[in-house]
């Protein structure tokens, strides 16, 4: 079995979809389980209808509402328009959920109040409708095709909106739901992004989730290959949307690539790699506008070559800074520090330390309100705000001369407010203003991948 995830440029309107649908069939004979993404931008407006009936909004919200069902409903017709049993069928499944939502989101406007759990109802219904009518095209164009409700085998904890999967269940759950979908069909699918627990409340697994349900679900059957299918071709040396002449990367290691991705690389969702690691699965990150291309192959570590393979970076990051005396010569002070994050569960990219200070990068998404509050009550805390993060990202990367000199040299004029190299070598990070990132970004791509006489 293989598992093939396709985002949301990949299942955006009917072109991409039946791209994407040609795709999966020339893959039937692997037997494929094909993981779906909301349409491009649909979980966007999933949240601001959810914003909108917090505030009572109601009349937004509705508006936004119908323009996902027509949206939906047009895009039935565009894919099934010669075979109207399967259209009517699709456009009936996108009405009901359509109409559910409604409800859903008018009781939600009524109380003024939105519950996590709530949320994780509202924004999750892109991949729903996604699922339903390319399940529907699917079978419309010959390929019989099981549904499956990712709520049955994606099993997490009570965190709705960022729901820690429970790997034991699912392994437990996935062949099952797998196996009875599979009967006399030729493929099946389902929703990425979409959770529950198992008490079957509603979680999703966080934003960009679809490619880690896709891992998970490749985890629990054993898959032979986990294919991302994305709106580039493959991982690259950078970001092509910030970044020019960027090259793309045949094979990475598993370390390399969730380095990368918890670094700032959108192309995967920072722990899509866990579960293939576990069971050695090699993930394709491949494009579905050009489905010829090689794309990249993630892989064990030992059929990776050396090497620095890609600049990453975090653009809106904070940098709080711990000041304390009673740091110097007194145990346990990091064990209080690091108590405070994990209670309030903001989690930390990098560390330093100095005699009297510790300096700690978190993403500015998460709220530090309490964590300065609590750390303010033993030590002064300054917290420096339009900072980004920049990675550099290779195997061994510390047995390459020259890389300190070869990262820097392009940032000589620039503030480098924290460096970090974590000690597995795969990792080089350090802070500057985010005023720069765009520059010194380039220029550090331009010295390492294009520049050969530097190298
Ligand atoms: P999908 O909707 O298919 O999940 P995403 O938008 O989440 O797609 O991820 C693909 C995007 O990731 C690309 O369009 C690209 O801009 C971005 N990206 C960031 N870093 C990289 C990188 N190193 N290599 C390839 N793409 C990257
Ligand atoms: N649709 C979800 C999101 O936009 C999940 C995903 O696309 O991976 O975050
Ligand atoms: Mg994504």
């Amino acid at each position: 079995m293989i598992v093939m995830k396709f985002g949301g440029t990949s299942v955006a309107n009917s072109e991409a979809i039946t791209r994407t649908i040609s795709i999966v069939r020339s893959k039937l004979s692997q037997k494929p389980i094909v993981v779906v993404s909301a349409l491009s931008k649909v979980t966007d407006t999933l949240y601001k209808i959810s914003d909108h009936a917090s505030v009572k909004n109601k009349m937004d919200a509705m508006e936004l509402l119908e323009q996902l069902r027509s949206r939906h409903i047009g895009l039935a017709h565009d894919l099934m328009s010669e075979t109207p049993s399967f259209c009517h069928q699709a456009c009936e499944k996108v009405n009901s959920i359509c109409d559910s939502l409604s409800s859903f989101v008018s009781a939600v406007c009524a109380l003024g109040e939105l519950s996590d759990r709530s949320k994780a109802v509202i924004i999750s219904t892109g991949e729903y409708l996604s699922s339903n009518i390319i399940c529907c095209a699917m079978n419309a164009w010959g390929i019989k095709t099981g549904y499956m409700d990712a709520r049955k085998m994606i099993i997490t904890g009570n965190d709705y909106l960022k729901g820690e999967p429970d790997s034991e269940a699912i392994q437990a759950r996935v062949p099952g739901v797998v196996s009875s979908a599979y009967e006399g069909n030729d493929a099946v699918i389902t929703q990425g992004f979409v959770s529950a627990t198992a008490d079957g409340e509603p979680t999703v697994l966080g934003r960009g989730g679809s490619d880690y349900s896709a891992s998970l679900i490749g985890m629990a059957v054993d898959a032979s290959v986990i294919e991302i299918w994305t709106d580039v071709d493959g991982v690259r040396t950078a970001d092509p949307r910030k970044v020019e002449n960027t090259r793309c990367i045949e094979r990475i290691s598993f370390e390399e690539a969730a380095e990368m991705a918890h670094f700032g690389a959108k192309v995967l969702h920072p722990l899509t790699i866990e579960p293939a690691v576990n069971k050695n699965i090699p993930i394709y990150v491949l494009n579905s506008m050009n489905p010829e291309g090689k794309g990249t192959v993630i892989l064990q570590s030992s059929f990776i070559d050396d090497g620095v393979k890609s600049v990453s970076f975090k653009e809106n990051i904070l940098v709080i800074n711990i000041f304390s005396t009673k740091m110097i010569n007194t145990s346990g002070f990091l064990k209080k520090v690091f108590e405070i994050f994990s209670v309030n569960k903001v989690s930390v990219d990098l560390i330093s330390t100095s005699e009297a200070n510790i300096s700690v990068t978190v993403d500015s998404s998460q709220n530090i309100e309490r964590v300065v509050e609590q750390l303010s009550a033993f030590a002064d805390v300054y917290v420096d705000r339009d900072k980004s993060q920049i990675s550099i990202i290779g195997k061994n990367i510390i047995n390459l001369k020259g890389l300190l000199q070869k990262a820097f040299t392009p940032l000589a004029d620039c503030r480098i407010y924290m460096i970090s190299q974590g000690a597995s070598y795969v990792n080089l990070s350090f802070v500057v203003d985010r005023s720069i990132l765009t520059d010194a970004v380039r220029q550090i791509h331009k010295y390492l991948f294009e520049d050969e006489s530097s190298n």
